[in-house]
This record gives structure tokens, sequence and C-alpha cells, in this order.
């Protein structure tokens, strides 16, 4: 069966780009992870000697460790969804909408590997 043949392949690629971006976002994670111990670091420095004298400073290590919390929990996010469609993939349940059981339209799995709803239910989602 051709057909089948093309989605075991097409699966196969998906699969490819998911462990490639479960590989990227969890080197992220541990970049931003050093980042941030290395701030506690500082901000432990800081308090104990020149707080009064550096509070620019002190204000925009805040401000980027916020950004990198943000930003941690992005990645975290994107890392479960991910992780959701490896599982997905294995179970062979992927491609299929979470939430109304429909088949995800190939373009958009072509742009979001990792989506769990279809296009509707996820427009119905976000209030749209
Ligand atoms: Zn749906």
């Amino acid at each position: 069966m051709a057909t089948a043949q093309n989605a075991t392949t097409r699966l196969r690629a998906v699969k490819k780009r998911l462990l490639a971006e479960r590989e990227r976002l969890e080197q992220e994670l541990h970049d931003i992870m050093e980042r941030t111990s290395h701030a506690a670091d500082f901000e432990m420095a800081t308090e104990i000697s020149t707080y009064d004298d550096h509070p620019a400073d002190l204000a925009s290590e805040t401000f980027e460790r916020e950004k990198d919390l943000a930003l941690e929990g992005n990645i975290q996010d994107l890392l479960d969804k991910v992780n959701t469609a490896l599982e997905k993939i294995d179970e062979g349940t992927y491609g299929i909408c979470d939430s109304c059981s429909v088949e995800i339209n190939a373009s958009r799995i072509e742009a979001l590997p990792w989506a769990s709803l279809c296009l509707n239910c996820q427009d119905r989602l976000e209030g749209r």
C-alpha cells in the first residue's frame, strides 16, 4: 500500500524533527539554568557588598532573570508538547486532534509538528 508507506515515511521524518527539536530545547534549558545560577551568585555577592552602589546593575540583572524565567517557562511548555507528540507517534495516535479527533491538516503539522489540536479547535480555544 503506497499510501501507508508514505504515511510511515512522513511520520519518521516528523519524529526526526521532534527529536532534534527536543535536543535543542533541552540544550536551551540547560544554558538558561547555567545563566540563572550565575545570576543567583551575583545577587548574593551584591547584597553583601555593593547593593546601594549599583542599583542600576541590580535592576538590569533582575530584569534579565525575569526574562530568563519567562523564557524557561516557554521552553518547558514547548518541550512538554514535543514529548507528548513523540509519545503519540509511538502510540499511533499522532496527527489526530485531541479535542475533536479529526486528522490535523498536513500543512499545520508541517509548520507545527507538536500541534495537538486542529486549527478549528485551536482557534476556538483562543476565543477566535
Ligand atoms: Zn479539532
